[in-house]
């Protein structure tokens, strides 16, 4: 069995698409075509990891126009693999359609002249095999041999077409990013923010929240010891006008949802469409203490949250 280290859609983050990539591929007619993403990323550490699939995922649906991020999966340099369009889903990434319906596409997260790492390599094999053997025909190529293109670099490239060879390596940590609490929006759900008003947004799905941190108000997390946090937020925004602004923040309230300070904010502003927009930062958070993330809509119309996602890491 192939020994994956799987970063699911919901941990990384993922934009939750609108429209679903086709499930249109017969695999077992292709086989797996490795990429690379082509930009020089350097030493990158793991706590990057999560930004730079969403940051490829983010340009794959608004700079391509594309359903979802193109790929069936990304490999980290630590070797952890990131949830893609995943299993029977068409890819936009192999550069021809008889490629993309039936190819998976697996993608390396380095570019020309970075090392690869011996845990990236087991983690590229590794995804490989799993989409071998749940279907695909047991071929791997490079994207280059569907299309003129560089991709994957002639370093990875080579070590494709000599088989994969992988030095053992000890497994990587199952989830060295701590995701301690990851809270949702349903998708039906619309959560308008009136003209001059501050809202925070409310969470009713618990997507992970194993030490019961979801306060139950629905828009509060609520850490069980203080310290340092990673403190992220994910928000589709609609109805804010070109050339307006919103701010987002995280705050901080007491226990009985007192609000006390913001923690971090910052101002988004509109492009005249639907804003996909996020905010993040690392914070101190003291004991008994919840945070909330909030809109602060300063304009004299409403906007609308239309998907939010809220979490916790440390
Ligand atoms: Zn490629
Ligand atoms: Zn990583």
């Amino acid at each position: 069995m192939a020994d994956i280290r799987l970063v699911k859609r919901v941990q990384w983050g993922a934009n939750p698409t609108q429209t679903p990539a086709s499930r249109d591929i017969d695999p077992s007619r292709g086989g797996v075509t490795v990429h690379y993403e082509g930009t020089r990323l350097g030493d990158y550490p793991h706590s990057r990891c999560d930004d730079l699939v969403r940051g490829i995922q983010r340009f794959h649906i608004d700079g391509r126009g594309w359903a979802d991020i193109a790929y069936s999966a990304c490999v980290c340099r630590h070797g952890h693999t990131y949830e893609g369009r995943w299993l029977n889903h068409r890819t936009a990434a192999n550069g021809t359609t008889p490629a993309n319906d039936s190819w998976y596409a697996v993608c390396a997260l380095v570019g020309p002249g970075d090392t690869l790492t011996d845990e990236l390599l087991h983690g590229i094999r590794a995804t490989v095999e799993y989409f071998w053997e749940r279907g695909a025909r047991r071929r791997v190529n490079g994207h280059r041999d569907h299309f003129s293109t560089d991709c994957p670099g002639d370093a990875l490239y080579s070590w494709v077409r000599r088989g994969m060879p992988v030095a053992p390596v000890s497994p990587p940590d199952p989830d060295p990013v701590r995701r301690l609490c990851v809270l949702g929006t349903p998708s039906s759900e619309l959560q308008p923010v009136a003209a001059g008003a501050t809202e925070s947004v409310e969470y009713r799905v618990e997507h992970l929240d194993p030490d019961g941190m979801h306060s139950a108000n629905g828009s509060s997390i609520r850490p069980k010891t203080p310290g340092d946090y990673s403190i992220w937020a994910r928000v589709t925004l609609d109805g804010l006008r070109r050339g307006d602004r919103v701010r987002l923040r995280f705050s901080r309230h007491d226990t009985a949802g007192g609000f006390i300070e913001e923690l971090h904010g910052e101002e988004r502003v509109g492009h005249g469409a639907t804003l996909h927009t996020g905010l993040h930062t690392i914070d101190r958070i003291p004991a008994d203490r919840m945070i909330r993330f909030q809109i602060v809509n300063p304009n004299p119309y409403e906007v609308t949250v239309r998907e939010s996602q809220f979490r916790l890491a440390r």
